[in-house]
């Protein structure tokens, strides 16, 4: 029998509405205990509770922890895969680092709920089901991190939180799922895809992700070149366009030899050295930006974070992102 370890670090999955102030709060008792005489057909099964947070307090800290953590068991040879339970809100972008960091061709499954434990139709147990029988399957491996939710595999690299309350929120624009679940079987659409990972020994980097509007004022980025960042995302207009108010912040952060990766505000398609007007693609371009296509902002920042870790060089960090 498959042995699958279930490491929980809270969100919704965690928590339970609260009668007195009808509000949803983590528990002092893990409710997700409860759920695992209903997977021990699946595999054997071992829970451990490394946090029990509201998915807003992860930190880029905390998820190379959890990172290391998993690791730890997925090196042991008894076990077949791992299983993570977290909150919903930044499920993606621990997902994704997982996904950058983690060397195993085991598989790893993030899951969570967006209903607690004590409401009707909470979605908790059932994509926790869902998720260890996904990791006991052998066709499982050598597929990145995935994500479990409502009947459907994503990818890390692609999935993206879409909706505030509804189950099916987890989506992967320009995508789709990479696997459906039934209650009978389990099928992937796609064949296994080769990673590569990064190999990093800490997160520190100082990375914040700005999201452009129209009319911005330079001095609301002015920040950017008076604190100690390493780098910076920019979520631009369309294909990958700026206002001409802050191209003097940019062109300042290149000369710094940071780098500055660009991601679109929309979530399909690309962003490219397309527009030759100030603050368009074509002049990002010429000043040394990396575009970044596939990725949302909230995930480059992930990757440029790890990929920081890794190197400084502008070339270098290009390729990653190419
Ligand atoms: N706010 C919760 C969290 O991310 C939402 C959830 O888990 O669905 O922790």
């Amino acid at each position: 029998m498959s042995k699958i370890i279930i490491i929980n670090t809270g969100g919704t999955i965690a928590m339970a509405v609260d009668q007195e102030s009808d509000a949803v709060k983590p528990q002092g008792n893990q409710p997700l205990h409860h759920v695992t005489p209903h997977l021990e057909k699946f595999g054997e099964i071992v829970m451990e509770d490394f946090l029990n947070l509201p998915s807003p307090h992860m930190t880029p800290e905390l998820m190379f922890s959890l990172s290391q953590r998993i690791q730890h068991h997925i090196s042991d040879d008894s076990v077949a895969g791992i299983v993570i339970t977290h909150g919903t809100d930044t499920l993606e972008e621990t997902a994704y680092l997982l996904d950058l960091v983690i060397s195993s061709t085991k598989p790893v499954v993030v899951t969570g709920a967006m209903r607690s434990s004590n409401e009707l139709g909470a979605d908790g147990p059932i994509n926790l089901v869902h998720s260890v029988r996904v990791a006991a399957l052998p066709d499982s491996a050598e597929r990145g991190v995935l994500v479990v939710f409502n009947d459907e595999i994503h990818a890390a690299r692609y999935v993206t939180k879409t909706h505030t309350s509804n189950v099916a929120t987890f989506q992967s624009p320009q995508h789709g799922p990479i696997g459906l679940i039934s209650k009978k079987s389990i099928q992937y659409m796609e064949a296994q895809l080769p990673r590569k990972h990064m190999d990093i020994q800490k997160i520190s980097v100082n990375i914040p992700l700005i999201k452009v509007v129209t009319g911005m004022k330079v001095e609301w980025l002015s920040f950017l070149l008076e604190s100690d960042i390493d780098g910076v995302v920019i979520e631009a207009f369309g294909a990958g366009n700026i206002p001409p108010s802050i191209v003097p912040i940019v062109r300042a952060l290149c000369e710094q030899q940071k780098p500055v990766v660009l991601v679109s505000r929309c979530f399909n398609g690309y962003v490219q050295d397309l527009y030759g007007y100030d603050g368009g693609g074509h002049q990002l371009g010429q000043m040394g930006v990396i575009f970044s296509n596939g990725l949302n902002g909230q995930k480059a920042r992930i990757k440029l974070m790890v990929a920081c870790e890794t190197t400084r060089d502008l070339n270098k960090l290009r390729e990653i992102f190419d």
